[in-house]
């Protein structure tokens, strides 16, 4: 059954990819149940770094931990321990479900085909869009490079239907054929999804342990989508030692239908706690799930522009912004307070919005060159050895072509007329050979240059 490496549990020689016996950090160790493996598919620890946001309130320190670098944002973490027991299960394929933009069905083809399983996706879109091609856009580009199987559904069938019961229908499907399949619930929201963020609050407790200065948190402030990523921080941060209060804004659905599902997934560890205690939830979704107003995607573009930070618009876009205008509005319930914003990743999400942010980024325009600049050649044309034996006979003066050829090296300050002095460089993975040749000739195109007479040391 379980034959993917490694059949042990000896050390991997290289640990990305690779699948570990799972030990919870002591303060989860009363959670039930536990996960037996975890894989190693993100890159951690994500970093920590200050986030000069502009105009916050009177000594508000705000840091960022980097899960957008994870390599697959925040739902990575979930995948960790979801795909460590679809291949325990001796599944061979991954069904799941989101909307067509769906940064988790990304992340699930991209890491399934890591682990060699095939990768089933149903996306839901508008009615009148399920009969076309679905287009390339952003995480469609990825999912269908790496081949994915894409069933298409509208919205309103999958808010009929539920999640459950259309994943259902597939996994059947598979069955029948003969495959076996093991499904992810959108988001990888399930109790055991929610492993991926108790581990992250031991990253973060091991980075401020860490040489960090001493540094604590007061309050963590993260997007929702499906829940199971404030479900694992509230749960981690009530139990570790890091007591910081996490705040939750959430981009889909209302905050009462999250404070019921994070309680659901809590409950589904064993966690005797009220959602209610352990995280704060607001609402962020304004016009809609991944819909976007002007000033949200301003919004996005002021702090790519003043920090650097490029914010996703469905996700941290819409917390960041919502956070900021709390802070505005209530800079008191802000200040003097350390704030850990979890930037969640979804980049590619902003491809579906260029057409509404291209009125707000910045200008180009065509280079401002003059005719007469010489051209100067450069470092970048000595690479290989191709040109080795035409070197020599050009040596007995026919001609050199700068372009193509591999040996041209120094300043050539020349236009038309006499190549005075010209160092040549010989650069190949076995040999380098400085040299001066004095040649006569004349630019014929840009990079290709005639020598008439050329004359240098032998070989
Ligand atoms: C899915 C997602 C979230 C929300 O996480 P959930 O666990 O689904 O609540 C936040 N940011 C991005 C970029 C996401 O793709």
């Amino acid at each position: 059954m379980d034959d993917f490496m490694p059949k042990t549990d000896d050390k991997p020689p290289f640990e990305f990819l690779s699948r570990k016996p799972y030990t919870p950090p002591s303060w989860a160790a009363n959670l039930s149940p536990i996960p037996s493996h975890i894989f190693s598919l993100g890159h951690f620890p994500t970093p920590i770094h200050k986030w000069n946001l502009p105009d916050l309130p009177e000594g508000t320190e705000v840091y960022i931990k980097r899960d957008d670098l994870s390599g697959m944002q925040n739902k990575i973490r979930k995948l960790e321990f979801l795909l460590a027991e679809a291949v325990a299960q001796g599944a061979d394929c991954i069904v799941t479900i989101g909307g067509i933009q769906s940064n988790h069905c990304r992340a699930t083809a991209v890491a399934a085909k890591y682990l060699n399983l095939d990768c089933y996706l149903i996306l839901f879109t508008s009615e009148a869009l399920i009969d076309k091609d679905p287009g390339l856009t952003g995480n469609l580009l990825v999912e269908r490079l790496v081949g994915a199987h894409v069933d298409l559904i509208s919205k309103e069938e999958y808010a009929g239907i539920g999640g459950v019961a259309l994943t259902n229908i597939l996994k059947e499907k598979l069955l029948s054929e003969g495959r076996k399949p093991y499904v992810i619930p959108a988001g990888g929201s399930n109790s055991l999804g929610t492993w991926g963020y108790v581990e992250a609050v031991r990253e973060i407790e091991q980075q401020l342990g860490k040489g960090s200065g001493g540094i604590t948190f007061d309050d963590i402030v993260v997007a929702c989508g499906s829940g199971g990523t404030i479900a694992g921080l509230a749960l981690g941060t009530w139990l570790s030692g890091l007591a910081a209060k996490v705040h939750a804004f959430c981009v889909s659905d209302y905050p009462d239908y999250f404070y019921d599902h994070v309680q659901g997934l809590t409950d589904g560890l064993q966690a005797i706690v009220s959602s209610h205690d352990i995280v704060n939830i607001q609402n962020a979704k304004g016009l809609g799930y991944a819909m976007n107003t002007t000033e949200e995607l301003t919004f996005v573009q002021e702090i790519a522009k003043a920090t650097g930070i490029v914010l996703d618009p469905v996700y941290s876009g819409k917390a960041a912004y919502r956070m900021m205008r709390d802070m505005a509005k209530n800079p008191e319930k802000w200040e003097g307070r350390k704030v850990l914003f979890i930037h969640t990743g979804g980049l590619l999400g902003l491809y579906e919005k260029t057409e509404q942010i291209a009125p707000l980024v910045g200008n180009w325009r065509r280079m401002d060159i003059q005719a007469s600049i010489p051209r100067q050649v450069g470092a970048d044309i000595s690479n290989s050895i191709s040109g080795w034996s035409d070197w020599k006979e050009m040596g007995h003066g026919t001609y050199i072509s700068a372009g193509g050829w591999s040996f041209l090296l120094g300043r050539l300050n020349c236009r038309y007329g006499k190549l005075h002095a010209v160092s040549l460089r010989i650069t190949t993975g076995f040999f380098v050979e400085n040299t001066i040749v004095l040649a006569e000739g004349k630019m014929l195109l840009d990079g290709i240059f005639q020598v008439k007479t050329c004359g240098f040391p032998p070989l």
